[in-house]
Formats: structure tokens, C-alpha cells, sequence
């Protein structure tokens, strides 16, 4: 397959205040983003935030209410969805079931033909139109090919497995070889298995054809284990915008710290004083040192978040009482309920324990998150040191 070589020096999509409203109801507020050249970017967010209406404006299915989008430094917010140089793959395949993989794949490009092209008596006596079926054979055997799926050509759709099926949609998209891949949750309809296996096809795809994706799912494990970019996005606007690891170890905000992770981060409403954190009435062991300068600075009401995984169990600490045990195989899931607040503590299940148990909670202070505990934003601990030592 040819490939055409990006100018890597400038944004390949640039999505600059596209607001998109159905009626009176706004759905993108306002977003803007750029994307690289050839990266592989994941979209990440809960059902209805907005995730298919953005890929939709990116594919020219729908338009904006306001706002521009570039692809190749070309303005196309008015272009119809073939003159994009995009393809988009749905999470329902949208098959033919009346034709083979290999008329499916090539479906395209037969879209392009005059009409009379596809009326065998004349498309006989017209060379031309000879030539061009010869060439989509030709077209969609390779891109087949690159999918697998070279040994199915003449089946059609009811014979093929769920990923077969998705696969054939793959093929479809790579037909035009477009600089864009816009791919809306596509493995949603697949059983857990075969999702893990086409997850990592997708990403050697992407490999291998050095194109654009963007990649749409509400499925955070899938959008961290894609992702070297995930965008999170809540009610149309972009909540953070970063790697895996960013999201994981330095959410923007409550939101971020909530969605990514399993079991979820705990989030603490606890007060703050000279003494440190204080949670209901328990002061919070270790938490003036670990703050230190910031502490005056902070406001009075915060939310403290940890993950399940940086509680242990100890023999100090915070007491609280065991409220319920999941046990996952090597890893169990505890609950305890301290100071009113019940938190998670994720552990490996080598000890057993019973609903009713006394323990102690020990927080591993420097894997924890200070958040706002109105607008719900982290708060930054190293930058506030450093603007305290300007001041002083
Ligand atoms: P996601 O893909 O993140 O689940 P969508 O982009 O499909 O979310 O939808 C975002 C919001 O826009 C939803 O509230 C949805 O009901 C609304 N919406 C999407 N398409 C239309 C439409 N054609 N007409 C009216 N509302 C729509
Ligand atoms: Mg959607």
C-alpha cells in the first residue's frame, strides 16, 4: 500500500471551538484539540458525553453549530464526509448481508462508478469499467490481506465470527487509504476474549499503516491499555488530556480520579489544620509532614483521594471495621468503614478476612491527591510550595 508522508512538523486535525447543540441542547460547549500526525488518540468517557457526536463532526456526518476542524491544514468543516481523506468504523458493523467480504470491502470504491458501471451487460462492453472492477478486486484482496481475512473473500457476513465480521469493517475503512481512522467503541459487540485479541490487532494496524487514529470508547481499561493519549471527557468538554500514567497518577480532577482505575479511588471529605488532615475526629497520621509548607495554604474543606491499592491493612493507624470481602482470585477488595466514610483497600488475598474485623488503615501518603472539594480540581502540592518559597 502506498503511503503518503505526513508533514510531521504540523497538527494533522485541529478542532478549533467547534460547539456542536441538537435544538436548545448544547452537547460540546466548546472544544478545541490538535492532534499529530500519525498518533494514536483515545477518547475516553461515559456514555453521552459527547464521544460520537465529535467523531461524527470529524467524519462530516454531522455539522457543527459553530467552530472549524482542519485536516492537513485544509479547512473542511464544510467538506462532505468523501472529500475528508477519513473513514470511520462503527461499533455495529453496518454489513451487506447480500454481498461477499470482498463486495463488502470494495463497497467504496464501487460507490465512485457511474451507475451504469454495475450493469454487467454494459459493464462488459465498457473497458474502462473492466479495468476498474479488476482494480477493486485487486484493492480489496490486499487490504484483506492486511486483516487476515484473504481466505473469506466470497463468504458473506452470516458466515462470519463477531471479529471476522469487525474486520471486514476494518477493511472497508483502509479501502480509500485515508489519512484518518475515526473508530466509534468498534469492539463493543465482541465477547471479552476476542476484544483483547482485536484490541491488539488495532494497535498493530496502526503500526503498520502509520495513519491517524482516533479511537472512542467508555471503557477505561481499553482506553488505558490502547492509549499512549487519552482524552477523558464528561459533558462535552475535555476533562484531561494526557498518558495513561498521567491520568492514573496525576488526575486533573475528581472526575478523572473516579473514572480511571479499578476498584475506584476513594475520595475523603476531610478537614484541614495546623495539625494536618483530619478525618471526622481523627487526625490523619503523617499528613503535616507530608504536606508541609502547602498546609497554610490550603482551604479548609478538601477532599483527600487514594487509591484502593495504597491502603494496606497494618497494626497502627486508622481504626475502622471490616464492612464487606470480595475476594477476585489473587487479589481480594475490602471495605472498611472508619469515621463515617467507607474506603476500599485492595490487597492480595493471602489473608482472610471477616465482615466485623477490627483493623488498622495505613495510607501510603505519597501516592494520595488533594482535590477542591467545590469545583472538584486538583490541587497542585509542589507548585504551592514553590510559590510559598517566592513569597516568603
Ligand atoms: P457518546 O457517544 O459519548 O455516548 P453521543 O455523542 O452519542 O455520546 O451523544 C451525546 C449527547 O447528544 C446525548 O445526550 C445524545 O442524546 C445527544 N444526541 C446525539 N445525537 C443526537 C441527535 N441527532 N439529536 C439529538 N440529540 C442527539
Ligand atoms: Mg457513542
Amino acid at each position: 500500500m502506498s503511503v503518503t508522508p505526513f508533514n510531521e512538523s504540523r497538527p494533522h486535525i485541529e478542532i478549533n471551538g467547534i460547539v456542536k447543540s441538537f435544538g436548545g441542547h448544547t452537547v460540546l460547549p466548546d472544544l478545541n484539540l490538535s492532534i499529530a500526525p500519525g498518533e494514536f488518540v483515545v477518547l475516553l468517557g461515559p456514555s453521552g458525553c459527547g464521544k460520537s457526536t465529535l467523531l461524527r463532526l470529524l467524519a462530516g456526518l454531522e455539522e457543527p453549530s459553530a467552530g472549524r476542524i482542519r485536516i492537513n491544514q485544509r479547512d473542511i468543516t464544510d467538506l462532505p464526509p468523501r472529500s475528508r481523506d477519513v473513514a470511520m468504523v462503527f461499533q455495529s458493523y453496518a454489513l451487506y448481508a447480500h454481498l461477499s467480504v470482498a463486495d463488502n470491502i470494495s463497497f467504496p470504491l464501487r460507490m465512485r462508478n457511474p451507475w451504469y458501471y454495475e450493469i454487467p451487460l454494459i459493464s462488459r462492453l465498457m473497458p474502462e469499467a473492466r479495468r476498474r472492477k479488476q482494480e477493486r478486486r485487486t484493492r480489496a484482496a490486499e487490504v484483506a490481506k492486511a486483516v487476515d481475512l484473504q481466505n473469506l473473500l466470497h463468504r458473506k457476513p452470516r458466515e462470519l465470527s463477531g471479529g471476522q465480521r469487525q474486520r471486514v469493517a476494518l477493511a472497508r475503512a483502509m479501502i480509500h487509504d485515508p489519512s484518518v481512522f475515526l473508530m466509534d467503541e468498534p469492539l463493543s459487540n465482541l465477547d471479552a476474549q476476542l476484544r483483547a485479541q482485536t484490541r491488539a490487532e488495532i494497535i498493530r494496524l496502526h503500526q503498520r499503516l502509520k495513519r491517524t487514529f482516533i479511537y472512542v470508547t467508555h471503557d477505561q481499561i481499553e482506553a488505558m491499555t490502547m492509549g499512549t493519549r487519552v482524552i477523558v471527557m464528561n459533558q462535552g468538554r475535555i476533562q484531561q488530556d494526557g498518558t495513561p500514567d498521567d491520568l492514573y497518577d496525576a488526575p486533573a480532577n475528581t472526575f478523572v480520579a473516579g473514572f480511571v482505575g479499578t476498584p475506584a479511588i476513594n475520595l475523603l471529605s476531610v478537614k484541614v489544620s495546623a495539625a494536618g488532615l483530619q478525618l471526622g475526629g481523627s487526625p490523619l497520621a503523617g499528613t503535616r509532614e507530608w504536606l508541609g509548607s502547602a498546609l497554610a495554604d490550603l482551604p479548609p474543606d478538601v477532599l483527600l483521594g487514594i487509591r484502593p491499592e495504597y491502603v494496606a491493612l497494618g497494626q497502627s493507624g486508622l481504626p475502622g471495621r471490616v464492612d464487606l470481602v470480595e475476594r477476585l482470585g489473587t487479589e481480594q477488595v475490602i471495605s472498611v468503614v472508619t469515621e463515617g466514610a467507607t474506603l476500599r483497600v485492595k490487597l492480595d488475598s493471602e489473608r482472610r478476612y471477616q465482615i466485623g474485623n477490627q483493623v488498622f488503615l495505613e495510607f501510603d501518603l505519597s501516592r494520595a491527591h488533594l482535590f477542591r472539594s467545590d469545583s472538584g480540581a486538583r490541587i497542585e502540592l509542589a507548585r504551592q510550595e514553590t510559590a510559598l518559597g517566592k513569597t516568603a
